[in-house]
């Protein structure tokens, strides 16, 4: 069958392309037989308006304003659109818009074109009838088309061919059409033309076509047969679209995502989407490996689940719940156990981010903080050595108070126990003397012992235990060991401690060693000062974040000008004696608390330093997000 035989017309219906006319309104005047095949429609129900209905309503809108813009754009536009086929399945389809202007009027149209990115085998086009009904100035469609003999003979090329390619049809006709194909592909093509020429199936492929002069630029041909009722190959009809562009963006957007899969790599750190109304996830490579999942996996709430470890799964299950139900921000921290046993520390941070209007997703990312949180341990228990080192020193500073403290009850004790033996050798016993001298005994061995129990609690080197503590008891326990010292100093002590504080999780021998620094500091600052009361007040109240504030205020000497933050480093003294390690201590307790310390000079005279302490907080923590 030769090619004169069909008009322009029957190539248009034959390609296995959509192709369509119409006013940059959007309206259709024209649309080819493959769309009807494909979507399953009638004619009349695409032209017009119609066929946006068969449009991904995400894409319709770039569409319609594309074509909106034709006059102002005289360069063709391309782009990717989903269009829906006879059985509802969407298909990725690239659009190419070109514009036509009427020699009669001047007025702007549009030509379109689009091709099915991955081409299925299901036969939209297969069988159809040639129906010539119409003219048009399709020459110039934005499509470069062409259409061979039933053994592979091209016989015709469309005017866009020829332009894009610079090769007339004498010159393309037959194999000469291999000329335009880039060397390096050329193998390829060939071979994939071979193949669908002795398969009779439709078929695609990706080429560079040009010429050395002007340049390859990437191609894709589809290829479709026109068969007769016995399944024979009566003619081939190809359509190709320039993707140069798509393929241009697509290397970078790979290139980008390669770099994108080395950064989480480095920093372990995967990312993950979540669409709480369908459940469904994507994740990262990087996510893959974390979980310790093949890539080809699909990624659900259940493979989360099945990876956590058994008493963090609840909390987990949980979060997920509620973010489904609910916006939420997430920053929680839980563990996997990893089918090889390895315990793995992870740390989940999501938002929630706003998608086809009223419905959001999720964007969040996992961290493997295992290595960072051993990290963490270490330097925890480096600290501990350090504070307990510390902790030991300033008890030796303390020794020749702490003793007199102890020494004085049992001098007591001692005298009370003779006086008592006196009471009983009298000839008529004085036992009410008795009973009143072995209650003095009794409350001063109770005071001998509790300074020893406090001392021995500080001495220990306790792994730190943290538990639901009053700060007002830890202060008035450290007290019993400070006490003496003020006394040594001549210093009067105001408790002003308020009541219904909260409670707070503490390490209550940390918590009695930082008293301890602050105090004793305290007491040495005023302990060469005349003229005026020597007064130490501590207090504690409830700060604005429902935690707990303590504020140590003395009347010494105050702190060196400009020196507020230079005191909390390691080894700062002004001290003869001193360690300078004191605060810088005091500063690492308190911010492995979550809390915070910092010093100021009073308006008079002395200076004060204040402790804020958070109130009691989760393990697993993850936080209330605002919407959008
Ligand atoms: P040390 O007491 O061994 O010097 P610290 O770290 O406890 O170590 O204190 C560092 C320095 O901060 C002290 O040497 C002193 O100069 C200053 N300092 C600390 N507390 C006070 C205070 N209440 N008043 C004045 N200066 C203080």
């Amino acid at each position: 069958m030769a090619l004169e035989e069909h008009s322009l017309i029957h190539i248009l219906d034959a390609v296995p392309a959509l192709l369509w006319s119409g006013r940059p309104d959007g309206r259709a005047d024209y649309v080819n037989r493959s769309w009807t095949i494909f979507t399953g429609r009638e004619h009349r129900d695409l032209i017009g308006a119609g066929w946006h209905n068969a449009l991904h309503p995400d894409d319709l809108r770039r569409v319609l304003d594309a074509l909106g813009q034709i006059d102002r754009n005289a360069r063709d536009r391309q782009m990717a659109v989903r269009v829906r086929d006879s059985l509802a399945r969407y298909h990725v389809f690239l659009i190419d818009i070109g514009k036509n202007v009427e020699p009669r009027d001047g007025s702007s149209s549009f030509y379109a074109a689009a091709i099915e990115m991955c081409n299925s085998d299901d036969g939209h086009y297969a069988n159809r009838a040639l129906e010539p009904d119409r003219d048009s100035p399709w020459t110039r469609i934005p499509v470069m088309m062409w259409s061979a003999r039933a053994d592979g003979y091209l016989d015709f090329v469309n005017e866009r061919w020829t332009q894009h390619t610079g090769l007339p049809l004498d010159e393309a006709r037959g194999a000469g059409w291999q000329s335009a194909i880039h060397p390096d592909d050329l193998n390829t093509a060939t071979r994939a033309w071979r193949k669908l020429i002795e398969s009779h199936t439709e078929g695609a492929s990706e080429c560079r076509m040009g010429s050395t002069e002007h340049g390859y630029r990437w191609s894709l041909s589809v290829a479709h047969p026109l068969c007769d009722d016995s399944g024979s190959v009566i003619r081939w009809y190809g359509a190709v679209l320039d993707i140069d562009d798509c393929k241009r963006a697509e290397d970078k957007l790979r290139l980008n995502q390669d770099y994108l899969n080395d950064a989480q790599r480095l920093t372990q750190t995967g990312s993950f989407a979540f669409d709480p109304s369908s459940g469904a996830f994507c994740w990262s490579r990087e996510m893959y490996r974390i979980y310790g999942y093949e890539p080809s996996t699909q990624p659900s709430l259940e493979r989360i689940l099945a990876r956590t470890h058994r008493e963090d799964v609840g909390s987990v299950a949980r979060m997920f719940d509620q973010i489904a139900a609910e916006r939420h921000d997430v920053d929680i921290e839980y563990r996997l156990l990893m089918p090889d046993g390895e315990i793995k520390q992870i740390r989940m941070l999501a938002h929630p981010v706003d998608h086809r209007g009223s419905q959001y997703r999720y964007a969040g990312t996992v961290i493997d903080v295992t290595e960072a949180r051993a990290a963490d341990r270490r330097l925890q228990e480096a600290h501990a050595d350090l504070a307990h080192a510390t902790r030991i020193a300033t008890l030796g500073e303390l020794t020749a108070s702490i003793a007199h403290e102890v020494s004085q009850p049992l001098t007591a004790i001692e005298t009370n126990g003779a006086a008592s033996l006196r009471w009983l050798q009298r000839d008529t016993p004085d036992l009410h003397e008795v009973e009143l001298a072995i209650e003095r005994i009794r409350r001063d061995a109770r005071r001998a012992n509790d300074v020893i129990r406090q001392l021995r609690a500080l001495a220990r080197k306790d792994v730190s235990a943290r538990k639901s503590a009053s700060i007002n008891a830890v202060i008035r326990d450290a007290m019993l060991l400070a006490r003496s010292q003020l006394i040594r100093d001549h210093v009067t002590l105001v408790l002003d401690l308020a009541t219904g504080l909260p409670r707070i999780d503490l390490d209550v021998v940390q918590m009695q060693q930082v008293i301890i620094n602050l105090v004793t500091n305290a007491s040495q600052a005023m302990s060469g000062i005349v003229g005026r009361a020597r007064t130490l007040t501590v207090r504690t109240l409830l700060n604005d974040r429902d935690g707990v504030r303590v504020i140590v205020r003395d009347a010494g000497t105050g702190f060196p000008d400009d020196h507020n933050e230079t005191m909390f480093t390691p080894f700062f003294t002004t001290k003869p004696n001193g360690m300078g390690m004191g605060l810088s201590i005091s500063r690492t307790i308190i911010e492995s608390h979550g809390g915070t310390i910092w010093a100021l000079n009073n308006a008079g005279h002395g200076a004060q330093v204040i402790v804020d302490l958070p109130g009691q907080e989760d393990r697993v923590v993850w936080r209330d997000g605002q919407a959008g």
